[in-house]
Parts: C-alpha cells; structure tokens; sequence
C-alpha cells in the first residue's frame, strides 16, 4: 500500500497544473507554490515511510495538505479585510484607509516620471518637499513643515538634532508608550538626550517645568497623551503660559500624535492650537485623523525645521513619491474643503446614529433569532481621543451550528478565513460586527457568508 502510493505521487510539475492551485501561483507566485507543493511532498512521503502498517493513505490526503499550507500562506499576504471592530483607526488593520478618489488622483504622477527633485521653473535640482511646506502652513499654522516616514522619526530627529548631549524635560504623566513598542524614554536615550523627568503621573504644573531648567535644557516636551488618560484628579500644565514663562534657550516641542488640521474632531486639540499656543515645534502622524499615508510631519520655527532638514539621518527619514503626492492632495482637499478631503476619522465618527441603525436592520433582515440588532459604541482609535466613544449599533452573531454557538472564537477564526476577511470582536460571549467600519458595499458580501455560517 505504502509503496504503491509512493509511486503514484505525481511529479511537482503535474501538481502545479492542478485546477486549485491556480489561484495560489496567481497570489503567491509559481516559485512559492512550488516550494510549497515540494515541501508537502516531501513531508507527506516521509509521513508514509514512518507510518504504522495500517494507516490510511491518499493523494487526497496530500493535495489537502498543499491546499492548506497555500491557504495559510496566502493569508499572510498583504489584502483587504472588512473591519467590524468599531475602531476606525485601528493600528492592526491598517490605520486610516486613503479615500478612493484621493487614491486615484495620485495615480498618473506615480506611474509617470515627475518632477519629485528638479525645479520645472528653473531646470535646476529642486527640493523633495514640492509645496507641501505651503500647503500646511495654511492647515496646521507652523512656519515651515518637514515631512518623515512616520511619527516616531519626527521624535527621534526633534531630539536627534535640537537636543543632544542636553536635558529634555519630560512629565510623567506623559511616558507613554504607543502600540508597538515606541516608548518616548527609549527614543530620548537612542537620540542621545537626556530625560529629566518632573510632577507625578497625574500632576505636573508649569512650576514642575520652570523648576527643572538648568542652563544645559534643550527642550520642553509635552506629549499628547493619546491611547490612555488618567482618569480623577489630574492636571497638566497650561501650555500658553508656560511657552511665556520659559526661558529662550529651552525649545518647547509637542508630539501631537493624531494629526488634527481642520476635522470636526471634538475634545482633540488641533496641531494649530498648539502652534497658536506658543509651541515653537510640533509633530505627528500623516495616518491617524488625518486621514493620509504612513507620515510624520514637523512642523513650526523654520529655523528649527531647517535645522531638521540639514541633519544627516534625513537621508534615511525621507518620504517617498508616493507619501508626497498623496499627502500634497489630501491637503488641497482639505483646504477645499471637500469630502474626499475629510479622512476616516471624521467621516466615519460624524456618521448619523440613525444610518447605522438602518444597516445594522439591513444586515439583519431576515436572519430572525440569528443575527440581532443591537447598541454600541464606537471610537476613533489609533492613538488618539483616549476616552471618546460615539453611540453606534452592531450586530450580534447567534449561530444554531453549535460549534460556533459554543466558541465564539471559532466563529471569529471561520470569519477571517473568509475570501474576504471580516474582523469581529467578541463581546458578552458573542461575536458581534460594528456598522460604523462596516461600509455600504459590503453588507450584500456580509449577508451571504453568514447565510451559510450561522446555520
Ligand atoms: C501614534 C503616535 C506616535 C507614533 O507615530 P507613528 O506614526 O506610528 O510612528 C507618537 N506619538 C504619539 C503621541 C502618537 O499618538
């Protein structure tokens, strides 16, 4: 038995023109595959030899074993999913999603030469920053902007340039750590500065500050405390007078995190709030509330910005084509105040109660006991408006299957296996999706896997 299916395996090659592997060499490409098909035979062989008399063996059995492990592999390929957590800019599923039309606006300049560094008035070698730098002054209010890979660069560089060797103040209600592993203490001590911590976690007055500077600050870092808040009796310094107070050798920095330009976003500070507030620098992420690719942006003293500009690790920090470009129209948008200009954050949280509560109805219609319309609660998410949560409507799973209804975890792992991955959460035991990420276009998808699922 063991030797005449050793001899009917077919040749990799045979396997390769298989009907179900074709979709695996379109996704994966036909190299990987091929591994992937000669690692299973190999295994699967091995399998037969070591097998007792009586095992069953088949090429069913093998081909269901190459299927699985394309499958596992396709799953860690980069694509689209469905979220129905609630959390519109969720750090594990992407951030925020670039509006469509800004997406396909930026498409002819990417897939053609353009002018990224080289001045078209002049002829000569231009700079990178195209008229971003104008573009924000008007959004954020800074001076000048300078534009990074992500907000963490534009902490490191801050500090990399404006404070090495020197002590930056920081307070202790504003260590945070951000999703990740991006601590503010790590990146103060990989950037050479020293931190000087003053005021407790929940205290920290003006006071704390003034009486920390030594002739050897550099800087006043405030960090917006985005993902957590500390919650009874609290206090944090008044920014506008201490950017009075302190003293012309100490720059005062804010690491503002969410981005918030021209949002309606309420209870998040906007970058030109602190900007208008005395900040002389202030910095955060292109991908959060404003709604555009993996960023940083700096922005403030055009000094301090050109100093930033001029350090080495520039080099390493700067963006790409396709950053500026969609950063650049995501600004002219914003400007114009039009939607597409909006970002994820604002559209998705300003969404009317009663349109949730209409496509939660819609999902489901005629599923009866099975998927129930229910009350929630969505947030924004990503590290910004800690606290904040929006009325939204969900619904709740109810499988009869009984292997789902025992496991709601099962239910979860069934879902983001599907050709087109939905994320739920579990809550009160049950699996529920969230209408506020949950776009108009996929209900009709969501409708017909649960048909099937829910059974
Ligand atoms: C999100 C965030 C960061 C990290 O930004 P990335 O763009 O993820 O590098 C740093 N500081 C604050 C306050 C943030 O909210």
């Amino acid at each position: 038995m063991a030797v005449s299916i050793l001899s009917s395996i077919p040749q990799i090659e045979k396997i390769l023109q298989k009907a179900f592997i074709s979709s695996y060499i379109d996704r994966l490409s036909r190299p990987i595959v091929t591994d992937i098909i000669r690692d299973e035979v190999k295994s699967y062989k091995k399998y037969i030899l070591s097998a007792s008399t009586s095992a069953e063996f088949s090429l069913e059995q093998l081909y269901d074993n190459i299927e699985h492990a394309c499958w596992v592999m396709n799953q860690q390929r980069l694509q689209r999913v469905i979220n129905g957590t609630g959390v519109i800019v969720h750090t594990n599923l992407g951030r925020s999603p670039i509006n469509a039309e800004l997406w396909q606006s930026v498409e002819d300049v990417n897939t053609h030469y353009n002018n990224l560094e080289i001045d078209l008035s002049t002829g000569k070698r231009g700079k990178r920053k195209g008229i971003i730098q104008t573009l924000m002054t008007h959004l954020v209010k800074g001076e000048d902007t300078l534009v990074v890979n992500n907000n963490a660069s534009s902490v490191y560089l801050m500090l990399h340039e404006l404070t090495q060797g020197k002590e930056v103040i920081v307070s202790r209600g504003e260590q945070i750590q951000i999703g990740g592993g991006f601590r503010i203490p790590d990146i103060l001590a990989l950037s050479g500065a020293k931190l000087v911590e003053v005021g407790t976690t929940n205290i920290t007055t003006n006071q704390d500050y003034l009486d920390a500077i030594t002739e050897n600050t550099a800087m006043v870092l405030m960090i917006h405390t985005s993902n957590f808040k500390i919650r009874g009796f609290t206090e944090s310094a008044d920014i506008k007078e201490l950017a009075k107070e302190l003293p012309p050798h100490v720059i005062l920095a804010v690491d503002q995190g969410s981005g918030t330009t021209v949002e309606d976003m309420p209870d998040e500070p906007t970058v030109a709030s602190y900007i208008h507030a005395g900040a002389d620098i202030v910095c955060f992420s292109g991908d959060k509330i404003l709604g555009g690719p993996q960023a940083g942006l700096i922005t403030g003293e055009q000094s301090l910005i050109q100093r930033l500009e001029k350090n080495p690790m520039m080099r390493a920090f700067r963006p790409s084509r396709i950053v500026y470009s969609l950063l650049e129209e995501l600004a002219v948008r914003k400007l114009n105040q039009l939607e597409s200009g909006s970002g994820v954050a604002e559209t998705k949280s300003t969404m009317a109660e009663k349109n949730l509560k209409e496509r939660a109805d819609q999902l489901a219609e005629g599923f009866n006991d099975r998927v129930q319309v229910i009350r929630s609660e969505m947030t924004v998410g990503g590290g910004s408006l800690p606290d904040q949560s929006t009325p939204s409507w969900s619904v709740e799973l109810i499988p009869q299957n009984t292997k789902y209804a025992r496991s709601p975890e099962k239910l979860l792992n069934l879902m983001r296996g599907w050709p087109l991955p939905v994320i739920g959460v579990i809550k009160h035991d049950k699996v529920q999706l969230n209408l506020a990420t949950i776009d108009d276009s996929e209900i009709a998808y969501l409708r017909n896997q649960l048909t099937e699922a829910l059974q």
